[in-house]
């Protein structure tokens, strides 16, 4: 029997729905089942979710807190570098230093958080509202569906369609660049290429750029030679609406705000991108060359004033984007989760709201100190 089931058997736990079954609703399912919680996750997105995403940065407290549990040992699913270089345009390094990170991809991660979770407790399904009633929280669903519940966490991501029902004045504001992304099999490349990136977090600053690249494991977390992806993120400003708006237009001509998901960009504007690879150092161009499938997301800056609201509470990219420059979404996200399942811990149902306002008074401060901390970061590489 695993811990969280022998602990729910011991406690009358509350009755939590998750919308959002991403990483904030994966790492919040984890931390509430393991508080006995009886936890029920609505995802709006059909499909597999894994098949999301690309490199993350993983932070050691993350490493710790999935060894801990037993859901992942570091070597099973991370890989990572020791020193970190900046290129010059002719592809020689201008600096270098020593400076440890470690890596993994965001499908190998939410893998192994989504198997931590039992089936009959995910479901699909749209939230689209919420009233109080009484000492519970209604929660509306798109099929017409109702559920009463103790609890309502919010892990809906950086658009939100819950939290502007709570917060309609707060939104998403674009910083004024993009991230164009790609993911590269690293069988795909040459060798002496991905020998490029053994160990070495490599980076080039251009002129209001900035282009980055590392290994990442496999999709199952493969992390032998052979078996890796090569991951890079090209930061480039994009302060022209009309350009932004022709990038976030997909191959069938649907207008997105935020991000084209791999394969949907525009033949337009995957050969601009390409030929502008052209002016990188050399494994970048070849880098970008090589990708099949390269994809956009703007970069936006997101700040709650509140993260509750009676019975309701907002976790992760609900509440607060921080700059990918901090490398700390995810780890954001489960410090929101793994301090709510503390906060609740031992607590009635009538005693909800008193513990949501204690969480919120520690993470409010941590998102918003975040936040700025990636406007710091950003200004000082793209401006
Ligand atoms: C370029 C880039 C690089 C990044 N690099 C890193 C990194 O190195 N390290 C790191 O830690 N983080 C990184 N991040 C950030 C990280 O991806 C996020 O912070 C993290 O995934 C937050 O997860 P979330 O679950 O809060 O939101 P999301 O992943 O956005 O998930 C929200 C989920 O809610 C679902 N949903 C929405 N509305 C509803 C509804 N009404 N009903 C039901 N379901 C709903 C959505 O379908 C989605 O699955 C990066 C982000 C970007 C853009």
């Amino acid at each position: 029997m695993s811990v969280a089931s022998e602990k729910r058997e011991m406690t009358d736990g509350l009755r939590v729905i998750v919308s959002g079954g991403s990483m904030g609703g994966m790492f919040t399912a984890l931390a509430l089942l393991e508080g006995g919680h009886d936890v029920e996750v609505f995802e709006r997105a059909a499909g597999e979710l894994a098949e999301r995403g690309a490199g993350i940065v993983v932070q050691p407290r993350m490493l710790e807190y999935l060894e801990n549990r037993g859901i992942a040992r570091p070597d099973e699913f991370t890989l990572s570098t020791n020193r970190r270089e900046y290129l010059n345009r002719d592809g020689s390094v201008r600096e270098g230093r020593a400076d440890s990170m470690t890596f993994t991809g965001w499908d190998t991660l939410y893998r192994r958080l989504r198997g931590t979770v039992e089936d009959d407790r995910y479901h699909a399904g749209r939230v689209v509202g919420f009233e109080r009633d009484g000492e519970a929280v209604a929660v509306r669903f798109e099929n017409g569906a109702e559920r009463r519940a103790d609890l309502l966490v919010v892990a809906e991501g950086g658009r939100s369609e819950t939290r502007e029902q709570l917060l309609p004045d707060v939104g998403p504001e674009y910083a004024g660049y993009v991230a164009w992304r790609g993911l590269i099999d690293e069988r795909d490349v040459s060798r002496e290429l991905v020998e490029r990136f053994e160990d070495t977090f490599l980076f080039f600053e251009g002129e209001r750029q900035l282009v980055l690249g590392y290994l990442i494991p496999g999709p199952d977390g493969g992390t032998w030679a052979g078996e890796r992806r090569l991951n890079w993120v090209w930061y480039d400003n994009v302060r022209d609406g009309d350009r932004l708006e022709g990038l976030l237009t997909d191959s069938r001509g649907v207008e997105h705000d935020f991000s084209v998901a791999p394969g949907g960009l525009r033949e337009g504007v995957e050969r601009e991108l390409r030929a502008s690879a052209e002016e990188l150092p050399d494994v970048f161009s070849r880098l970008v060359g090589k990708t099949e499938k390269p994809f956009v997301q703007t970069v936006y800056d997101l700040t709650v004033p509140r993260m509750t609201a009676g019975r309701v509470c907002l976790v992760g990219d609900a509440a607060f984007v921080a700059r990918p420059h901090t490398a700390a979404g995810t780890a954001k996200a489960a410090a929101d989760a793994i301090e709510l399942g503390a906060a609740l811990d031992g607590r009635d149902r009538s005693e909800v709201e008193s513990a949501l306002e204690t969480w919120e008074g520690r993470r409010l401060a941590a998102g918003r100190r975040l936040v700025r901390e990636g406007v710091r970061m950003g200004e000082g590489y793209m401006d």
